[in-house]
């Protein structure tokens, strides 16, 4: 089996050999999927997982605008079609200096598989730019969202491919860039999620992937009679899926003691409260400032610069900030201070490394793909609004949210279980989530 894998994986590199975060993403899901393919005559020799690697189409595009002073500024922007063979692609937008082909081909092949969990048809997609938010003026984003858009809008269309947003890209950015497309086409579709309530959007939406993430933990831990109550919860990230990741573990009785950015890390021994987590959802979406802030507000917490909070002895973790974010050292300390339960609310933010550390101590261990899905199962929820033209209530949204979360845990736990009754839920989501999707591609013929 060990040779069948690497065979594969040497001829996905010969292609994709300089695109280290698709490489390990594939790697991830073949080292899962092949042993399954390989017991099962319908999938065995149709190469099909090497289909399901080679992107549908991608796009690579310039993307010119005029800042403040005046000065003509050039960003690259993407889209990666990844497969369509369940839906239309769906799948965020991120705008991050640090985006490349190779980062925006893992989030696309990932999406793949979580937008096939979900039970809704959507199949994969993902894009962006490697434009910096940091420290732009609204008018600056606003021309760039209207020239990123200006490129784009001839490849999406509300049956063909259905962006959201991602890292960088909230409702602001969503905004500007439904705006120009409505312009360019003269037409009012549900094209983009994430919109705003007055114009398209979804109650819950906003909260759908941090309260998933929580919810999906929440079903792990029922499966040892246990549950947030009472629990120290550690997250990482301070942006959309933090924040309602630490609002949802409040309320379900949880003290949430740490938050993050890309400068470094906030722990409050006291707990960051209802109240606590207004004041930086303000400073982070309102006046974009920086998590360090929060110790000026409440002096009794602390400020750890350049470090991320896998040091802090937690029961539950919530990586919610980016990739490759929880290394196997993170994973070390973070098992021997206790930690039962990692439940992943960004993408791909534990490395090999620290899964195969998760694993070995055989505790809960919850994969982006499925811990992650509600945001884009509740995007799916505001696409079927958009096409019904009415709106479900807050409660109506949760409770299906609610739903599809417990859902992806049971599919996780049909293909995941293990012969000593461990739930593997990298196995069990990429196994669900092939299946799905290979079904479709079988059925449809080689296209
Ligand atoms: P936001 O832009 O709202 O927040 C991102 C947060 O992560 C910020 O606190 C940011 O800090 C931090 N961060 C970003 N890059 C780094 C880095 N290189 N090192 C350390 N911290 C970093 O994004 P979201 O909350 O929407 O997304 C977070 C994660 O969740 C991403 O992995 C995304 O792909 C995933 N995700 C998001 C979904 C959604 O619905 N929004 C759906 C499913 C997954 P700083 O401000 O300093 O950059």
């Amino acid at each position: 089996m060990k040779e069948i894998i690497s065979d594969f994986l040497d001829l996905v590199k010969v292609r994709n050999g300089h695109e280290p975060e698709f490489l390990q993403a594939v790697e991830e899901v073949a080292e899962t999927v092949i042993p399954y393919i390989v017991k099962h005559d319908i999938y065995y020799g149709k190469n099909v997982l090497l289909r399901m690697v080679e992107p549908e189409r991608l796009v690579s595009f310039r993307v010119s605008w005029v800042d403040d002073s005046g000065e003509i500024q050039v960003n690259r922007g993407y889209r990666i079609q990844m497969n369509s063979a369940i839906g239309p692609y769906k799948g965020g937008l991120r705008f991050h200096p640090t985006v490349n082909a190779s980062i925006l081909k893992f989030l696309a092949f990932e999406q793949v598989f979580k937008n096939s969990l979900t039970t809704l048809p959507m199949g994969g997609g993902k894009g962006g730019s490697d434009f910096d938010p940091k420290g732009k003026s609204d008018n600056e984003i606003m021309r760039f969202c209207h020239a990123f858009m200006s490129e784009l809008f001839r490849h999406i269309g509300p049956n063909t491919d259905i962006p959201a947003g991602d890292i960088g890209v909230g409702q602001r950015e969503i905004g500007f860039l439904f705006g120009m497309y409505r312009k360019l086409k003269n037409e009012f579709t549900g094209v983009l999620t994430g919109k705003g309530l007055t114009w398209g959007g979804s109650l819950i939406r906003p909260e759908a992937t941090g309260y998933g993430t929580v919810y999906f933990a929440e079903n792990m831990l029922r499966t040892q009679d246990d549950n947030f109550e009472g629990k120290t919860v550690v997250i990482s990230g301070s942006g959309n899926v933090a924040q309602y990741a630490a609002e949802k573990s409040l309320q379900l009785g949880a003290k949430v003691v740490t938050l993050s950015d890309s400068s470094g890390y906030i722990y409050d021994s006291e707990g960051i409260d209802l109240e606590k987590l207004k004041f930086v959802m303000q400073l982070k979406n309102e006046k974009r400032g920086r998590i360090s802030e929060y110790i000026k507000e409440y002096p009794n917490s602390k400020f750890v610069k350049g470090e991320t909070p896998w040091g802090v002895v937690c029961d539950i973790a919530l990586p919610c900030a980016t990739q490759n974010e929880l290394n196997g050292d993170d994973a070390t300390k973070l098992l021997s201070n206790g930690c039962i339960c990692v439940s992943e609310g960004a993408n791909m933010p534990s490395t090999k490394d620290a899964i195969k550390k998760f694993h070995d101590a055989k505790i809960l261990f919850a994969p982006g793909k499925a811990s992650n899905a509600g945001g884009v199962a509740t995007s799916g929820l505001e696409m079927t609004q958009n096409s019904l033209r009415y709106k479900w209530t807050r409660e109506e949204v949760d409770q299906k949210l609610k739903e599809i979360m417990e859902e992806i845990h049971q599919s996780c736990i049909e293909y995941g279980k293990d012969d000593d009754g461990y739930i593997d839920y990298v196995k069990g989501a990429n196994i669900a989530g092939f299946v799905k999707v290979a079904d479709a591609m079988l059925a449809q013929g080689i296209v």
